[in-house]
C-alpha cells in the first residue's frame, strides 16, 4: 500500500491561506488505513479549520483517490459547493486525481507521500518499493536492495556493515547480509555474482504512463 503522513498543520493551514470556504476530500482505501485521510481525520481536519473560522461546505470521501472513475463522481457535490480550495487527504496520485475533477479550484495535499510498504503490524509500515522501473527482486531473494539499502547498491555490498547492521543507520540491518542469508537458505548463492545493471535513473523520461489497452 501506499503510506502516506500527515503533513505539519500550520503548513495545511499556509496552503488554504485566506481562503474562506474549504472542501475536504478523503480516501478509503490506503489514507484510511494510514490514518491520514478516514473518516476520523477528515473529522478532525474540518474541526481545526472550523476553528480557524474557516467554512467547511463539503466534505466527502472517495473509495480510492487515485481512480478517476470513482473520483469523478465524487467531485460532483463539492464542485457544486464551489469552495475556495479543497484539501485532499490522499497520496500525491489521489491528490492530482481529485485536482483533475475540480477544474477551476485549487486543490491542496495534506499528506506527505512516503513509500510504496508493507503494513508489518497495525499502525508499523515498512518501506519495500520505491517504483525503480526495473525490479531486481528476482536476483537478489526477494530482498529490494533500493529501498533496503541505505545506498541503494545493486551489485553488493558497501562493506561499511558492523555486527550485520548498516553503517548509514545502525538501526537497520544491512541489506546486504540479508539478500545473502536469503540466497543461501533458498539455494541461489550463485546468484550473488550475477552482475546487475547499475541504474541509470536518468534512462527513465517521465511522465511514465502504462496502458493494458497498448496506447495512452
Ligand atoms: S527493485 Fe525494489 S524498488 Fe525496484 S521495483 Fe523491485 S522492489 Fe521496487
Ligand atoms: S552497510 Fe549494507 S545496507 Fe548499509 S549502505 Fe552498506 S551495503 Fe547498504
Amino acid at each position: 500500500m501506499i503510506i502516506t503522513q500527515k503533513k505539519p498543520i500550520e503548513e495545511v493551514m499556509a496552503l488554504v491561506g485566506d481562503a474562506k470556504t474549504v472542501a475536504i476530500v478523503g480516501c478509503n482505501s490506503c489514507a484510511t488505513a494510514c490514518q491520514t485521510g478516514g473518516e476520523p481525520q477528515i473529522k478532525e481536519l474540518a474541526a481545526i479549520l472550523e476553528q480557524a473560522g474557516k467554512k467547511v461546505v463539503a466534505t466527502t470521501i472517495a473509495d480510492y483517490c487515485c481512480m478517476n472513475l470513482g473520483v469523478k463522481a465524487k467531485m460532483k457535490p463539492i464542485n457544486a459547493a464551489n469552495p475556495d480550495c479543497v484539501i485532499c487527504m490522499s497520496c500525491g496520485d489521489g491528490v492530482q486525481c481529485v485536482a483533475k475533477n475540480a477544474p477551476t479550484i485549487p486543490v491542496y495535499p495534506s499528506n506527505n507521500t512516503m513509500y510504496l510498504g508493507e503494513a508489518v503490524k497495525f499502525g508499523v509500515w515498512e518501506e519495500s518499493c520505491r517504483f525503480c522501473g526495473d525490479c531486481v527482486l528476482g536476483q537478489t531473494g526477494a530482498v529490494c536492495p533500493i529501498t533496503q539499502c541505505a545506498k541503494s547498491l545493486v551489485n553488493g555490498p558497501c562493506g561499511g556493515q558492523k555486527n550485520g547492521k548498516c553503517e548509514v543507520n545502525p538501526e537497520n540491518p544491512c541489506a546486504w547480509i540479508k539478500i545473502y542469508e536469503r540466497l543461501e537458505a533458498t539455494g541461489q548463492l550463485d546468484k550473488l555474482s550475477m552482475r546487475r545493471k547499475d541504474k541509470g535513473y536518468g534512462d527513465f523520461a517521465y511522465p511514465r504512463t502504462i496502458s493494458l489497452r497498448g496506447k495512452k
